[in-house]
């Protein structure tokens, strides 16, 4: 028996990486970073790809990640800032039964987890904690509306991910079967 993965979305500096980690290894599951794999493949940085070939490159970049990601199983899947505010990477995720999680944290939290973070795109501007709150105000909505499942994720990772998990197992929420 295979599991569909878990897609974990959410504003940067939510815990997309290090809640991932920790649910991968609690549920013995291989942890794949999205913005990570498109960097190891297009052998440059996110940030370089938005410079030098464009966001519309680096967005078909991320759509075809969501292709064959989705069609792996007992994945743990981090996604970027960006991917789930395209329906259609919503789409691909949830007709292959991937359940989506929310990571859910506010804006003055992710400034002080960002604090010091210079490898954030988005976020190279001189008023930080605006910028952010912009942002999160136009994606909070999307990613709600992407979402299966909204956690608290200002608790430690560990509770963080057994939450996910315990939250998962309830039937609801296992799309394919
Ligand atoms: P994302 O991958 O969503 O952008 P990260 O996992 O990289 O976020 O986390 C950003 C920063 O916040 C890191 O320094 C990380 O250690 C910290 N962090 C992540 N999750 C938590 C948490 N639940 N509690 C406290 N700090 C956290
Ligand atoms: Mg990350």
């Amino acid at each position: 028996m295979t599991k569909p993965s878990i897609v974990l979305c959410g504003f940067m500096g939510c815990g997309k990486t290090t809640v991932g980690k920790v649910l991968a290894r609690q549920l013995g599951w291989q942890f794949v970073d999205m913005d990570q794999l498109i960097e190891e493949q297009a052998g440059m940085t996110v940030s370089q790809i938005f410079e030098e070939k464009g966001e519309d490159a680096f967005r078909a970049m991320e759509r075809e990640a969501v292709r064959r990601l989705s069609a792996k199983p007992s994945l743990v899947i981090a996604t970027g800032g960006g991917v789930l505010t395209f329906p259609e990477n919503v789409q691909i995720f949830h007709r292959a039964g991937c359940p989506i999680v929310l990571l859910d944290v506010p804006p003055e939290e992710v400034v002080r987890r960002l604090q010091g973070d210079t490898s954030r795109p988005l976020l190279n501007v001189p008023n930080r904690l605006e910028a952010i709150r912009q942002l999160h105000a136009k994606r909070l909505p999307l990613y709600q509306k992407a979402a299966d499942l909204q956690v608290d994720a200002t608790k430690p990772p560990e509770l963080v991910a057994q939450n996910i998990t315990l939250s998962l197992k309830s039937n609801k929420f296992s799309r394919n079967g």
